[in-house]
């Protein structure tokens, strides 16, 4: 039988295994993949130390999967062998529920999460449902595309539903993994977009992503600074700290929206600032296959790029460490099999 190689987490917070597995075999409605690139994202703790309710072990984690359909299973429509595509944190839906018949796919009752409630990127070979799969542009390297399924993707949809128009003021809370790709769509979408970050020395970086204007917060107020450029209709707050999310809402102009993508577990929010100013703090999730596509797309034709450190598969160790390290600059990739 043919095998692969493959990273596995064998208990919560055990180390991560590299073993030969047989090439699984893609069931009814479902595609094989194999893998070019998987990114390596923050929420991958949740696979390495059994956040996830009822997760069955051994697991393969990785949600930021570039790679190739390299077989299609029995009925699956849609898909062909050679096709570039991608797989994200959605991992698939199933369009019976009725969170899914009201087109809220990403609500789906069945919860599958790719890497999670199933084997995941960090393998040279994975199994994905259809519904979780995106195309993605052959002008697109895998390595870039990889971050792009769940980093990019969260920025992307986020921004492009948080309701602001062309020209308006946007800020981007945080250059992180997250935040310089935040940057970079709200620049290529045509806001006025504004960084806001820690430390005077990631200025440069900042307007080199497409910021017209760079707040330092720990130099400056970032509220009373986004007031005098007339205040944000958006501020995508990519940072995890609850304590630089509250700096920052008084910045927001009228009938702005505080949207959070950082998973911070606890924030202070003024109800006189949202009330007086009908203003509003909201939470925004990734997305499923096809807005992934589109963010795929949407990078592909305008040059947004992720910055990454790329290790190979065997080094999954150490390029986790890394990212959960917080220095990576920006985004951790495992290059499979370029
Ligand atoms: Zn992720
Ligand atoms: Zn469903």
């Amino acid at each position: 039988m043919a095998t692969m190689r493959a990273v596995q987490v064998s208990r919560p917070n055990g180390p991560f295994e590299i073993v030969e597995r047989p090439i699984p075999e893609p069931g009814a409605g479902s595609i094989r993949i194999r893998v070019q690139a998987c990114g390596i994202c923050h929420s991958d703790s949740v696979t390495k130390e059994g956040h996830y309710p009822g997760i069955q072990y051994p697991r393969v984690p990785g949600h930021e999967v570039a790679g190739v359909v390299d077989a299609v299973g029995p009925g699956t429509v849609g898909w062909q062998t050679g096709q570039q595509v991608g797989v994200g944190w959605n991992g698939g839906y199933c369009g019976r529920c009725d969170p899914c018949r009201r087109g809220q796919f990403f609500a789906c009752v069945t919860h599958q999460v790719t890497g999670i409630t199933y084997d995941g990127g960090y393998a040279e070979y994975m199994i994905a449902p259809a519904s979780a799969v995106a195309l993605m542009p052959a002008e697109l390297p895998a390595v870039d595309a990889a971050p792009l399924m769940c980093a990019g993707l969260t920025t992307f949809n986020a921004r492009r539903n948080a309701g602001a128009r062309p020209g308006d003021t946007v800020a981007v809370l945080g250059l992180g993994g997250l935040g310089h790709l935040g940057v970079q769509y709200a620049a290529k979408m045509g806001f006025h977009t504004v960084a806001i970050a820690r430390g005077q020395d990631k200025g440069p970086l900042a307007r080199r992503l497409g910021a017209l204007a760079y707040i330092d917060s720990q130099a400056q107020d970032p509220a009373s600074e986004l007031l005098k450029l007339g205040g944000a209709k958006v501020i995508l707050a990519t940072a995890t700290s609850g304590e630089a999310m509250s700096a920052v809402q008084g910045g927001l102009a009228v009938n702005g929206t505080l949207l959070i993508v950082g998973a911070a577990s606890s924030m202070q929010v003024s109800p006189l600032l949202l009330l007086a100013g009908c203003r509003s703090v909201k939470g925004w999730y990734s997305g499923t296959s096809i807005d992934a596509q589109d963010t795929l797309a949407f990078s592909a034709r305008t040059g947004v790029r992720p910055m990454n450190e790329t290790f190979q598969l065997e080094r999954a160790s150490e390029a986790y460490d890394r990212m959960m390290s917080g220095k990576a600059r920006f985004r951790v990739v495992l290059t499979v099999a370029p």
